[in-house]
């Protein structure tokens, strides 16, 4: 079994689109298991549609929570309280205020819990957002959901890619693919964590390339193989040069050039992989190719 995470080092590449034109591919050769681990913002359901059928709470972090009947007004947690997440109830008087604290600003450091001379302060374990197992047609789909404002996406991409592992090891699945989360903080090293290949999907723009070399920084301390997919190539024939230029420099093997394509829009209208809606378009044509030349370097 071997994981495959799409990459980008930033939004708006193409990154979830090219996966699930991937896993339209995949899944007609190998048992796959997928994973959407943008849990901020996931949406591969859009062109993966699927059906829920187990739901799970996660507990990512702690906030803070005041105990005002032990509370002597000393004033320490809110001094202390570098991200200002205690209030007085407006309501309350000046003699003897309500304290409260605002879970959307309480970043669970329990500094406050630790200074206050009354121990009127306890951490409670807090709900930060909930992931699925769904059903879909290409294979059993890992997802999740992070409340708004809530931390700890690192820790919720690792509990599903580690749930999909599970999964993919008691059902025998040969891949798990996942669409990994923008960006290169604690959600995508979270993600390449459990990888054993990255492909990194590259647009031909000044930020595209800029982000593409953060993220090869990134794979390349992980010491995670890593291949290139330039997404919308033809766009700006220079800025591909410079891409392909710095593949050639760092050994990093191009899989293939995708064209721009109106047809993925329509594709996501109509909540299909591109591969399944037009087939036989430019786009669909070089992603099998892109297929062709990953599956030639992929050891079980
Ligand atoms: S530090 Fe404790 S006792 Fe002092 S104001 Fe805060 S909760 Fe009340
Ligand atoms: S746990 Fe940290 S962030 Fe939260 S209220 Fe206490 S001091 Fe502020």
């Amino acid at each position: 079994m071997i994981q495959i995470s799409i990459l980008s080092g930033k939004g708006g590449s193409g990154k979830t689109s090219v996966s699930a034109a991937l896993i339209g591919l995949i899944a007609q050769e190998f048992l796959l298991t997928l994973v959407d681990a943008d849990v901020d913002a996931s949406n591969l359901d859009l062109l993966i549609p699927s059906a829920i059928q187990n739901e799970y709470d996660f507990f990512g972090g702690k906030a803070a929570e005041i105990d005002n009947d032990q509370c002597i007004h000393c004033g320490v947690c809110e001094h202390v309280c570098r991200f200002h997440a205690i209030k007085q109830n407006q309501s309350s008087s000046s003699l003897n205020p309500i304290l409260s604290v605002d879970p959307l600003l309480c970043e669970g450091c329990a500094v406050c819990a630790q200074q206050c001379p009354q121990a009127a302060i306890a951490m409670r374990v807090q709900k930060d957002g909930v992931w699925y197992i769904s059903h879909s047609e290409f294979g059993t789909f890992f997802h999740a959901h992070l409340f708004a404002g809530h931390e700890n996406s690192g820790k919720l991409v690792s509990t599903i890619i580690s749930a999909a592992h599970e999964h993919a090891s008691s059902n025998a699945s040969q891949i798990i693919l996942v669409d990994g989360p923008p960006g290169i903080g604690c959600p995508v090293i979270a993600a390449c964590n459990q990888s054993d290949l990255a492909i990194i999907v590259a647009e031909p723009t000044l930020s595209g390339i800029h982000d593409m070399q953060r993220m090869l920084d990134t794979t390349r301390h992980f010491n995670l193989p890593v291949f290139m997919v330039i997404n919308k190539f033809d766009l700006h024939d220079q800025n591909t040069e410079t891409i392909l230029e710095i593949c050639r420099q760092g050994d990093i093997p191009v899989l293939g050039k995708i064209p721009f394509d109106p047809q993925f829009n329509q594709a996501m209208i109509h909540a299909q992989p591109i591969t399944q809606f037009s087939p036989t378009s430019f786009s669909s044509k070089s992603i099998q190719q892109i297929w062709h030349n990953l599956k030639k370097r992929m050891v079980f």
